[in-house]
This record gives structure tokens, C-alpha cells and sequence, in this order.
């Protein structure tokens, strides 16, 4: 079994999903007392946050290059950087690395891609809604064409994720919201959603029934699963 690097604590509710995932996943897979070898780098979410707003890329690039690196001369066979958002910066952590990293974008796109979905709505920070790291990689390796909500409706999705889900708290006011948007996203022709931000599965249930739902915590995690026993 490969041993799996992990930076997380972008937010640590969400790395500690996706520590339960791995070891759930690698229990199903081989049985008896197994779990996941990880090396687990967590920042501190309230550093990267600030640098994030105030668009610092250069510095979060830095702060996530090194994390990656101590992972690397830990003795991971592989990374996993455990936020959507984050992956703005994954071209200059991966050109620094021996090891390869395992791209949310790329997790989430095989999957759609083996569902035949050609249309989807993005649903993340607005960070991850607006730039072109995310929905350009999923057109130009996957074909596939991206929806993202309103200007107002993105500001609010973004907000729910900072200031509720970052911080562990669930809302009922915010789910609803979040279904709203989302029955918007399917009226302009989202075959199905990709929860863009790996804290919205703890809001919005990937099994639940109003749409094909894509959770990336979940995505990523298994696709790590997958790697690590290969
Ligand atoms: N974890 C979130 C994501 O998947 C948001 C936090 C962050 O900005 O890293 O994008």
C-alpha cells in the first residue's frame, strides 16, 4: 500500500472527512484491521484565508509548496492537496515535487465524464465559481461545459462556506439556500452538480434526491483510495 500525503486544514472539518473517507474506504477494500499509511500536513486555515482575500496567490503558492515538500521528505508516494480552492496554486506545487499529485478537478472529471455528463453546475468559493482553474480544466480534458450561480447567489454560497461551514456550523436556513441555487443551476441546464468545496457535503447530502450531486471530499478521497492500493 502507497503511502498518501495529504495538506489539509483548508478547512480541518472538511481533512477530517476526508481522513474518515480514506480509512473507510481502504477498510472496504482490503478488510480485517487495515487503514490508510497517510503523512498529514494541516495549515492554519485563518493564514491561508486572509492571503486568499486578499489575493495573495504568490504567498499561499509558498506556504503550500513547503507544506508539500515536508510531506514529500516524509515519505509520501503521493499528495492530495485537500481543498478545491487551493488547486489555483497546484501548478507551482506539483512543478516542485517529485511525487505526483492527484488533482480534485481531474477526480471529479473522470467521474462525470464516465456518467456522460457534458453540462454541470459548480457550486465552491467564488474563487473556484470565477477563475478558469477548475472550469477550464474540466473543458479542455473532459469536454466538459460548466453553470455557476448568479453574482448575488455566488456571493452567498461563498459566504455560507466561510463564515458557517469553515467553522463547523450547519444551518437549515443555509441548506435551503443552497437548494435554491441549485434548482436554479438545473434550469439553465445543469445535468448535475459538483459540490466544489470540499466542506458543502456536510450542508448538502451527495445522495440526495433533487440531483446528481458530485461531492468532491468524497470523489478525491476515493480516487486516493484507488491510487494508494493500486
Ligand atoms: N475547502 C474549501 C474548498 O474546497 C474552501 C476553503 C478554501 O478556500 O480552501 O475550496
Amino acid at each position: 500500500m502507497k503511502t498518501i500525503g495529504m495538506i489539509g486544514g483548508m478547512s480541518w472539518e472538511s481533512t477530517a472527512i476526508y481522513y474518515r473517507e480514506i480509512n473507510e474506504g481502504i477498510k472496504a477494500k482490503t478488510g480485517s484491521l487495515h487503514s490508510a499509511k497517510i503523512i498529514l500536513n494541516s495549515l492554519d486555515f485563518q493564514e491561508i484565508e486572509r492571503l486568499q482575500h486578499s489575493e495573495d496567490w504568490a504567498e499561499t503558492a509558498n506556504i503550500l509548496k513547503g507544506a508539500a515538500k515536508s510531506v514529500e521528505r516524509a515519505g509520501a508516494d503521493f499528495l492530495i492537496i485537500c481543498t478545491n480552492t487551493m488547486h489555483i496554486v497546484a501548478p507551482e506545487i506539483t512543478e516542485h515535487l517529485s511525487i505526483p499529485v492527484l488533482h480534485i478537478a481531474d477526480a471529479t472529471g473522470e467521474k462525470l465524464a464516465k456518467e456522460g455528463i457534458k453540462n454541470v453546475g459548480l457550486l465552491g468559493t467564488n474563487f473556484t465559481m470565477e477563475k478558469s482553474f477548475y472550469k477550464g480544466r474540466l473543458l479542455e480534458k473532459y469536454g466538459i461545459e460548466t453553470v455557476i450561480p448568479s453574482k448575488e447567489d455566488r456571493a452567498l454560497v461563498h459566504k455560507i462556506i466561510y463564515e458557517e461551514l469553515c467553522c463547523g456550523v450547519i444551518k437549515q436556513s443555509s441548506q435551503d439556500c443552497y437548494f435554491q441555487v441549485i434548482e436554479k443551476l438545473k434550469g439553465i441546464g445543469a445535468e448535475g452538480i459538483i459540490l466544489g468545496c470540499t466542506e458543502i457535503g456536510m450542508l448538502v447530502s451527495a445522495e440526495s434526491t433533487i440531483s446528481r450531486m458530485y461531492d468532491t471530499t468524497k470523489i478525491h478521497a476515493e480516487q486516493a483510495v484507488n491510487f494508494a492500493l493500486e
